[in-house]
């Protein structure tokens, strides 16, 4: 089956100019680009429309929701063909009873769907998504979290030597069977729980394989640059590329401090360290709202110990205290006001100020909080503010999705403009709730706003952040760039038309303007709709090597 897309404006990936030619796709691979000779056996007129490589997120959480979600509209409506998963130190593989437990308690946030299950290894998880057919290609890391909580559990402390070797065999299965990398999420147990020297000893088993060290790293805030220090020290010390995920400086006090990290990341470069990050184009993050308020001691052993702590006064009330520190730290500091107020006076404004901030995403069972802030919600109940956010959490046992508003403009800007950025979504999609849009509008929102209204990226540019740079990163020789012989994973889109429609109200709606898709040749999104091709691959590293 040869289809050739016609009259087209190519951008082929690489960061080159656009020019106007032909693609043609012989099954499942790239059979002539620019050139058109060989008759089709089907032929899409893409007059006034750009043809790309198909979107690589870099940084996506959808490997929890692929199983049940193995369609990934979310994802395909907005051009993306390969999804990299199980970021941040989470994910459904690999896994054994501990991991399950660990995970089941949050659910449905993290599988998306009823009766979702947890995977022993990433073969397992291969053969599962295969199986039943995946619309996107999917590219796994070895999750942090996971290794350690396999070995340790939700322990707070160093890891033996004996643990330490047993985490390490557990990586390397993962590179075996096609990891790409390894990720961590130094903010959420149990990975937070590791300290910089026993991560290192835990990165070391990529190295043979060519992976890299992706991380959400200790401190997005206050401590930002010293975080983005400990993840090179971690890449340098173990001789593997980093990452920096959803690269950010959270908090108005922390605004412009990504001119620094930035300048790291240079210096870093410039002595060879493989190092990049990747952005999405929000001023707003979301996680769970355990993570941005409860303390990180509270979390040690299990999720049913951690409910108790909430619950038990003494130690809610420190709780409580040690929160009021966290938010603060987070929120826009009035600085003249500073010096003038009492400090007491001065807490009380800036969690009021912060409590407007941020926003209930989604619940486990009390969906009228969705699309509520953290204010709102408790005025709702008529309770103090911390003892609302701490009862919902007991209510909804921790599963409680949120967005905060604390990123400045400036700062995404910047970030996105660094030569070495990549777009990633950081999406989570979920049926339910008013989860983040990044989900649904990264890519469209990037094309529409930071490269035809604002202009901080040319379209070759934000096209190269979002397939060639990425596919380079991960190894990938047969994707991310259009030319003879590559995988066909293709979007053509309406660059002029292109429209996000995602907002934080109404956030599960894709882009008008993107028109169709290829994954491996299939015809996934035809005429701005899901054909149902489930054309997908669970990618392995060690085959693209
Ligand atoms: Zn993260």
């Amino acid at each position: 089956m040869r289809i050739r897309i016609e009259n087209a404006r190519i951008v082929d990936g690489t960061g080159a100019p656009a020019y106007d030619g032909a693609v043609t796709i012989e099954d499942e691979h790239l059979a002539e680009v620019g050139e058109a000779s060989a008759p089709p056996d089907e032929v899409l007129d893409a007059r006034g429309r750009i043809v790309a490589p198909g979107f690589i997120d870099v940084h996506s959480h959808s490997g929890f929701t692929l199983p049940g979600q193995p369609e990934a509209e979310a994802k395909i409506a907005q051009g993306v063909t390969t999804e990299v998963v199980c970021n941040c130190g989470l994910g459904l593989l690999p896994s054994n009873e501990r991991v399950e437990r660990f995970y089941s308690l949050i659910q449905p946030i993290v599988f998306g769907e009823p009766g979702g299950r947890c995977y022993a290894t990433l073969d397992a998880y291969r053969a599962a998504l295969e199986g039943r057919g995946v619309s996107v290609n999917v590219a796994c890391l070895v999750p942090h979290g996971n290794v350690r909580a396999a070995v340790m559990g939700l322990e707070e402390r160093a890891a033996t030597a004996t643990e330490i070797g047993h985490m390490q065999a557990l990586v390397t299965e993962g590179m075996e069977h096609g990891a790409f990398g390894l990720s961590t999420g130094l903010v959420y147990p149990p990975g937070a729980f590791a300290q910089r020297d026993e991560i290192t000893e835990i990165v070391r088993p990529i190295r043979p394989f060519g992976g890299f060290y992706a991380t959400h790293m200790r401190d997005e805030g206050t401590r930002v640059v010293e975080s983005v220090e400990e993840a090179l020290a971690i890449g340098r010390a173990a001789g593997v590329g980093v990452q920096i995920s959803h690269h950010k400086a959270a908090g108005r006090l922390n605004w412009g401090k990504t001119k620094k990290t930035l300048a790291l990341l240079d210096a870093a470069r410039a002595e060879g360290l493989d190092v990049h990050s990747d952005v999405y184009p929000y001023t707003a993050g979301s996680t769970v709202l355990s993570a941005m308020v409860v303390p990180l001691w509270a979390f040690q052993g299990s999720q049913a110990q951690l409910l108790e702590r909430l619950k038990d006064p003494p130690t809610r009330a420190r709780i409580i205290r040690e929160s009021k520190e966290r938010l603060v730290r987070l929120a826009p500091l009035p600085t003249v006001v500073e010096r003038l107020v009492p400090k007491p006076l001065l807490v009380r404004a800036l969690l009021r100020a912060m409590s407007k901030l941020v926003v209930i995403s989604s619940t486990k069972r009390q969906h009228h909080y969705e699309g509520k802030t953290l204010d709102e919600m408790a005025r709702m109940r008529g309770q103090d503010l911390f003892e609302a956010i701490l009862d919902l959490l007991v209510e909804e046992e921790t599963a409680v999705a949120a967005i905060a508003h604390v990123m400045g403009e400036r700062d995404v800007q910047r970030v996105m403009a660094h030569p070495q950025t990549m777009i990633g979504t950081d999406g989570f999609p979920q049926r339910e709730g008013k989860p983040h849009p990044r989900t649904y509008g990264t890519y469209p929102r990037v094309l529409e706003r930071y490269v035809r209204e604002l202009g901080v990226l040319t379209l070759e540019q934000a096209v190269h952040k979002s397939t060639g740079m990425v596919a380079a990163k991960l190894g990938l020789t047969d994707r991310g760039v259009l030319r003879p012989g590559a995988r066909a994973d293709v979007v053509v889109f309406d660059f002029a038309g292109l429209r996000d429609r995602a907002t934080y109200e109404d956030p599960r709606h894709g882009p008008e303007g993107l028109d169709h898709v290829f994954v491996n040749g299939a015809w996934t999104w035809r005429d701005g709709a899901h054909t149902g091709a489930r054309a997908g691959r669970v990618l392995a590293k060690r085959a693209a090597a």
